[in-house]
């Protein structure tokens, strides 16, 4: 049976019934997934290291276990980014207690993650970081425009979270931020930064460093005029092409490839 990503595929390309698409493998094996998912995980964290999303001790992308759902995997406190491997990750429970690992995990990362994985059931992953363009534009409290097909993508599909009130420490912090998200694909942390969430790693990550370059673009924009809008039923019918399933995985493959031909450490 082909899955919802192949049929897509199909329709995207040119070819696509002859050759192969890429897509996402599928497992007999809950340990075998459970390990490609922590590689996967491990690389969304050189993604990051790669655009330079890496500073100090902030941002956190986590993936719920395939195993204990209940359960998700997160980066350990202070590890850079661009060393991270896959036996680096550790996991923990809702309740913050950490059932497999050797490290401190960010309380903030916790806080939020915890609360978006339990509100999410369709969403595996969850990225969120500070970075510079992200950052900018967060200070605005705006939502991001139709400016341009990559924007689409998050048009009526992200949300601006306007309370601040510190360090994310609080459990009711994260519940009012999942609140926020809603069943969208990415909220605007006022004065913060961003997050974005995905089916899995790949899309959390492609959605994430997309939305920071839509942030750019947008400032750069706002900077130098006026732009011209997409149409509301144009962007709409956009987003249902680039805010698919099979869009948003397939994002992170090339990057994917360029991580693994540089150093393949993060599969240890
Ligand atoms: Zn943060």
């Amino acid at each position: 049976m082909t899955s919802q990503i192949e049929q897509q595929a199909k329709k995207l390309t040119i070819g696509g019934d002859k050759f192969k698409v890429l897509s996402p493998p599928k497992f007999d094996d809950l340990k075998q997934q459970q390990q490609y998912e922590k590689e996967r995980l491990a690389a969304g964290f050189r993604a990051f290291a790669h655009y330079g999303f890496d500073e100090g001790l902030a941002g956190h992308i986590t993936q719920r276990d395939c195993i204990e759902p209940e359960t998700f995997w997160v980066n350990p406190l202070a590890v850079h980014f661009s060393q991270m491997k896959a036996s680096d990750l550790v996991r923990v429970d809702h309740k913050g207690n950490i059932v497999e690992g050797n490290s401190p995990v960010n309380l903030a990362a916790f806080a939020i993650h915890s609360r978006i994985h339990h509100a999410r059931p369709d969403v595996n992953a969850v990225a969120h970081a500070h970075t510079r363009y992200g950052r900018a534009f967060a200070s605005l409290g705006e939502l991001l425009q139709p400016i341009s097909q990559d924007a689409c993508m998050f048009y009526e599909n992200h949300n601006v979270f306007d309370t601040f009130t510190g360090v994310v420490a609080e459990l009711s912090e994260g519940d009012m931020i999942a609140e926020c998200l809603g069943d969208m694909a990415a909220v605007i942390l006022q004065n913060h930064g961003l997050l974005t969430v995905g089916k899995s790693v790949d899309a959390a990550v492609a959605n994430f460093i997309i939305m920071e370059s839509c942030c750019e673009s947008q400032l750069l924009v706002q900077a130098a005029g006026e732009p011209k809008l997409i149409a509301h039923d144009i962007a709409v019918k956009t987003r249902q092409v680039n805010g698919s399933n099979m869009v948003t995985w397939g994002n992170f493959q090339p990057l994917y490839q360029v991580l693994l031909a540089k150093d393949d450490s993060f599969l240890n």
